[in-house]
C-alpha cells in the first residue's frame, strides 16, 4: 500500500496491540508509538512486551504500558479485568489491534487434533471476541476508534490443510462484519487486515523451506497498519484490507 502518513498521525491516540511483545505485532507497536500514540502492549511473554516497552522509552515516545496475559487461558472475567486496568489509567481506546495468534497444525481436517482445535480458536477467535466485549465500552468513549482484526489469504478461500487456522480466520472475517454492521451508526470503525506473507516466526513455521529473505518484514507493511488507526480510514468500516496488494496466496509466494 502507497501511503504517506502525516509524522503525528496517531498524536496522543491510545492504542491496545495484543501479541505485541514479537512479529507483526511488536512492529505495530513501535510504529504506532513512533507516530505519536500512547500504547497498550498484551502479550503472553512478558519479558518480550518489556523489551518493546523499554525501546519506546528510549526513543523518548510516549510510555507504554503492558498487560501480560496469555489468551490460550484468558476467560471473560480476566478480559474484564484487562478493561477495568486500562480504564484506571486512561479515559477511552482509540484503537485496538487484533494480532496475537497461533497457527496450530497444518494437516488435513481428518488428522485434526480436537485439542489443537480448541487452543487455535481459543486465541485467534473466542479470545479476541471476550476482549472485544470488554473493551467496546472504552472504544465507543473515543470521538474516532477503530477496532482491527487479523485475518489470512486461507480465511477468505479454504485451502487444503489449513484446517483449524483457516477456519478460525473465516470466523474472524464474521465477527468483524456482524461487528462493523452493528456500530455503523457511530464513531467506530471496524475492519480486518490481511497482512500477506510476512518475516517472522509464525510464516518461518508454516513454510520452514522457503527464503525468508525473499518475504516483506513487518516494517514494510507498517502503512496499511497505520492507516487503518489514523483518520484518514474514518470512514472505512466492513472491509477486508491486504497489506500486500496483488501479492498470491500460499507456499509458492
Ligand atoms: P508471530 O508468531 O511472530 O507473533 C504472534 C504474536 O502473538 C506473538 O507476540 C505471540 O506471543 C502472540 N501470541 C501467540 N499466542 C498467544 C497467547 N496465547 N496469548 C497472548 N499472545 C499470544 O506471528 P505473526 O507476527 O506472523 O502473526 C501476527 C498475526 O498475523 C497473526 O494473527 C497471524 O495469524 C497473522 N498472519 C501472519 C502472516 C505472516 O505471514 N506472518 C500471514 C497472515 C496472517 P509470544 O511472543 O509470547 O510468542
Amino acid at each position: 500500500m502507497h501511503y504517506h502518513p502525516k509524522s503525528d498521525l496517531l498524536r496522543q491516540r491510545i492504542i491496545l496491540v495484543t501479541g505485541a511483545g514479537d512479529g507483526i505485532g511488536r512492529e505495530a507497536a513501535l510504529t504506532y508509538a513512533r507516530f505519536g500514540a500512547k500504547v497498550i502492549l498484551l502479550g503472553r511473554t512478558e519479558s518480550k512486551l518489556l523489551k518493546v516497552q523499554q525501546e519506546i522509552t528510549d526513543r523518548g515516545l510516549l510510555p507504554a504500558e503492558v498487560i501480560t496475559l496469555d489468551l490460550l487461558h484468558a476467560s471473560q472475567q480476566d478480559c474484564h479485568q484487562v478493561a477495568e486496568r486500562i480504564a484506571q489509567w486512561v479515559p477511552h481506546l482509540d484503537g485496538v489491534l487484533h494480532n496475537a495468534g497461533l497457527l496450530g497444525e497444518i494437516v488435513p481436517v481428518k488428522n485434526i487434533q480436537l485439542q489443537d482445535w480448541h487452543d487455535v480458536m481459543q486465541v485467534n477467535v473466542n479470545a479476541a471476541f471476550m476482549l472485544t466485549q470488554s473493551l467496546l465500552p472504552l472504544l465507543l468513549k473515543s470521538h474516532s476508534s477503530s477496532l482491527v482484526f487479523t485475518t489470512s489469504s486461507v480465511g477468505r478461500e479454504g485451502r487444503s490443510g489449513w484446517g483449524t487456522y483457516a477456519v478460525s480466520k473465516f470466523a474472524t472475517e464474521g465477527l468483524m462484519q456482524v461487528l462493523a454492521d452493528e456500530y455503523k451508526q457511530t464513531n467506530l470503525r471496524v475492519n480486518c487486515i490481511n497482512p500477506g506473507g510476512t518475516r517472522t516466526s509464525m510464516r518461518a513455521s508454516a513454510f520452514p523451506k522457503e527464503d525468508s529473505q525473499k518475504l516483506k518484514t513487518p516494517a514494510d507493511i507498517m502503512p496499511l497498519y497505520l492507516y487503518l488507526m489514523g483518520d484518514d480510514s474514518r470512514r472505512k468500516t466492513g472491509i477486508s484490507y491486504d497489506a500486500q496488494p496483488g501479492r498470491k496466496p500460499g507456499a509458492a509466494e
